[in-house]
């Protein structure tokens, strides 16, 4: 998997020799040798992944990092330090400003590229949801900034043989975290719908690299992320690890603090993935959805209907319409006001709605016009329905705030599915039995002249 990356360093010859590693290995790079040049080409290249250096004249990596992190145009992007110090509290303040990782010079080739394969594949994920979610803000599904999120109080699942390092691991994040307990097979640690699956590689129990691969592929767990906790003089398996589809790697003796702050960071992500994928959701039923009534909308209606209506011209199954149109709903606006006019939709749209039979679908056409589809409905029948419903409506007042009621009554037209015909024919159809209703003094059904 190639990807596009920004390298920041100061000194030419680290980022010739990282240049030459990287191509090497089919990357695409850009290199830039200081803070402020890095902050520019990320905002304006958007590299796929960071690879940054610490120590530079100005602005060190640090500082780079964090402003990286704070900007929306360029947070989501991973940052690797790769730094010559390895020093404990540099390696735990790069992580706790956001990196997802901290490699030491001269740095390994292999763990480089299964660091960065690892990185890339999430970076994917995330640029998918980037890029749906302009549209959805301007639909307005997606409000509020999803990447704020602290990466605190997450479901953990610990899958460890070794009960004292189990109960280790648990104290350093049970602070932050809820850990759950669960068996060792991928099903049921999937069941328990973890935000992480921390599962020690280096068991000896059982296989953790296998588990990992399982979880990978079973449908339960496989968008939850795995941080594996490796033997840190088993370099292989870390990478095995990674490969096998491992969210990050943290090393045995075991680091607390680094360990908590890698799970912040694979939690924050994941979190923000899950958040855009629900406002994804939102949106899509937003755009089908009547926002007053949260009956389906004209869009809806019209894809629906055109599909039955097709199906029934092949020999398929009939298809009837109901439409219904409030009477004198304008006299309503301009004597009580608009609220009030909502106020009569909405108890319109509930009306219709609870009367009918689940397979049928109850639409906003716009204005005070509502259409009933029908599958598997002769118009005979549709006609029926009509006129309970026209009963349903006229039988009680409408509360219109403020303690006012009032009448409201409504006139249907039906039509039922004939040969040849199209979903525009048949709303036409009904459209002109409508029409006679009102004609003969509304509160009525009309079925259209078999
Ligand atoms: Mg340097």
């Amino acid at each position: 998997m190639s990807a596009r990356v920004l390298l920041v360093d100061d000194l030419e010859l680290n980022r010739k020799l990282l240049e030459a590693q990287l191509r090497r290995e089919y990357y695409q790079v850009s290199s830039v040798a200081s803070g402020l040049e890095a902050l520019a080409a990320a905002k304006a290249d958007q590299p796929d992944i960071i690879l940054l250096d610490i120590m530079m004249p100005g602005m060190d990596g640090f500082e780079v990092c964090a402003r990286l992190k704070a900007d929306p145009a360029t947070r989501h992007i991973p940052v690797v330090f790769v730094s010559a110090l390895d020093e404990r509290v540099d390696r735990l303040r790069g992580l706790e400003l956001g990196a997802d990782d901290f490699l030491t010079k001269p740095v390994d080739s292999a763990q480089l590229t299964a660091r960065m394969r690892s990185l890339a594949r999430l970076k994917i994920v995330t640029d998918e949801l980037r890029l749906r979610e302009a549209a959805g803000r301007q639909l307005g599904a997606i409000d509020g900034d999803p990447w704020r999120d602290n990466g605190l109080g997450a479901r953990i699942v610990i899958v460890d043989d070794d009960t004292r390092r189990a109960a280790a691991i648990e104290a350093a994040l049970g602070g932050q975290h809820l850990v759950v307990p669960v068996g060792r097979s991928a099903v049921s640690v999937g069941q328990a719908r973890p935000d992480l699956i921390l599962v020690t590689a280096a068991a000896a129990a059982f296989d953790g690299l296998r588990l990992i691969a399982g979880l990978r592929s079973s449908a339960a767990s496989r968008n939850i992320p795995i941080l594996a906790l490796c033997d840190g003089d088993q370099p292989d398996a870390a990478l095995r690890a990674l490969d096998l589809g491992a969210h990050d790697v943290a090393y045995l003796p075991l680091d607390e603090d680094e360990l908590a702050a890698r799970v912040r960071t694979i939690v924050k992500r994941k979190r923000y993935v899950e958040a855009m994928r629900s406002f994804l959701d939102r949106g899509l039923e937003m755009a089908v959805t009547d926002q007053l009534t949260g009956l389906s909308n004209r869009r809806f209606l019209t894809t629906q209907l055109q599909g039955l209506v097709m199906r029934a011209a092949r020999g398929g199954e009939p298809v009837s319409v109901i439409l219904a149109d409030i009477d004198h709903f304008k006299a309503i606006n301009d004597t009580h006001g608009h609220d009030a006019g909502d106020e009569v939709l909405k108890a319109l749209a509930a009306r219709l709605s609870t009367s009918l039979r689940p397979a049928d679908m109850a639409c906003r056409f716009g204005g005070e016009e509502f259409v009933i589809i029908m599958p598997n409905t002769f118009a005979d029948f549709a006609a029926m329905v009509a006129e309970r419903l026209r009963r349903d409506v006229a039988a009680a007042p409408v509360a219109i705030g403020g303690g006012r009621e009032i009448a409201v009554t409504a006139s249907f037209g039906v039509a039922g599915v004939a040969a040849g015909d199209t979903a525009e024919r048949l709303l036409k159809r009904a459209d002109e039995a409508l029409y006679r209703a009102k004609q003969a003094g509304r509160n009525r059904v009309v079925a259209e002249a078999a």
